[in-house]
């Protein structure tokens, strides 16, 4: 009695357990079709290398996709340790979209290990400034303006040919987003038009303005090249000192994504205030008025009139 008992207890645990793992399967063949609809739903998802190519991605997918970035803001893009969740970004991405022109020094190692996601460079269509002395291009091309409306282009033939049906939509924003960059560019060149002429030199820690002083009518000066080529030794220091002693500037900036330290010490050589801060490398945080692309360079434009017309 008591063995057939347990022998039916059994049976019956092995009947519910059965149904359980039938019930159980079930569950999951309907799944993967549950996400399929969904990411039919969400569009592409692409991932970008930094918060201000995330930035022009974003007015041009709109709605119609989502768009992740690597380099967290704050933190400049040259030298970067992508950490574990970075390299599961992109290996969920349709499309990794990088600026190219050499400045995202830490690409290598990410892109060997997700396998196969396409990588485009936006800078296909843009002709680099090379830094000092050599045949290095300079990363900063967004400075200009005009080359960012260049980027717009290549972003959105891209977009097109990953999701043609999504064409109307992408060529729509990407128009209208073209339109806000022409006015940008136009007001910057008003803008530096109220500096004076002798006074339109911009000194930062990194000489990221290149573009820009070429697009605009300024020079400028850095006390290194590259943010990845960091030194600040007692001769560069001195060089800039030198530079804004001679030209008898009222103002020089410091950037969001340096150390102030460098700066600190020209302005200390020179008493010259720091006369504010200016956005290169990364858009500003929630909150900061410079969330966006258009927003950073009237951010930089209007602190480099204030300062440099006092
Ligand atoms: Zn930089």
């Amino acid at each position: 009695m008591f063995k057939s008992d347990r022998f039916f207890l059994m049976v019956v645990s092995i009947v519910m357990f059965s149904l359980f793992l039938v019930g159980c399967g079930n569950g999951e063949e309907n799944q993967p079709q549950d996400e399929v609809v969904t990411d039919e739903n969400e569009g592409l998802y692409i991932v970008t290398s930094f918060s201000i190519l995330n930035d022009v991605v974003s007015e041009i997918i709109g709605d119609r996709g989502t768009v992740d970035y690597i380099v967290p803001i704050g933190e400049e893009p040259h030298e970067y340790e992508p950490i574990p969740s970075d390299f599961q970004k992109v290996s969920d991405a349709d499309v990794f979209y990088i600026n190219g022109f050499n400045l995202e020094e830490w690409l290598e190692g990410l892109v060997q290990n997700v396998g196969d996601v396409p990588t485009v460079e936006v800078t296909e269509s843009i002709t680099p400034i090379k830094l000092e002395g050599g045949d290095v291009d300079d990363p900063h091309s967004w400075m200009n303006v005009t080359n960012v409306i260049t980027k717009v282009e290549t972003i959105v033939n891209d977009l097109v040919e990953r999701d043609p049906e999504g064409e109307e939509v992408y060529r729509e924003n990407a128009a209208a987003y073209i339109e806000e960059l022409e006015e940008l560019d136009g007001w910057i060149a008003e803008q530096v038009e109220q500096i004076p002429e002798d006074m339109r030199v911009i000194v930062v820690s990194e000489d990221a303005f290149k573009y820009f002083g070429e697009a605009y009518g300024m020079e400028t000066e850095g006390i290194w090249e590259l943010n990845s080529h960091e030194e600040g030794t007692p001769s560069q220091m001195s060089r800039v000192v030198d530079v804004v002693r001679d030209r008898q500037l009222p103002a020089i900036f410091v950037e969001t994504t340096v150390s102030r330290s460098y700066m600190e010490t020209v302005s200390d050589n020179t008493g010259v205030d720091i006369a504010g801060e200016v956005y290169t490398d990364a858009v500003g945080v929630e909150g900061s008025g410079a969330e966006t692309y258009i927003k950073m360079m009237e951010h930089n434009v209007n602190t480099f009139v204030d300062g440099l017309t006092q």
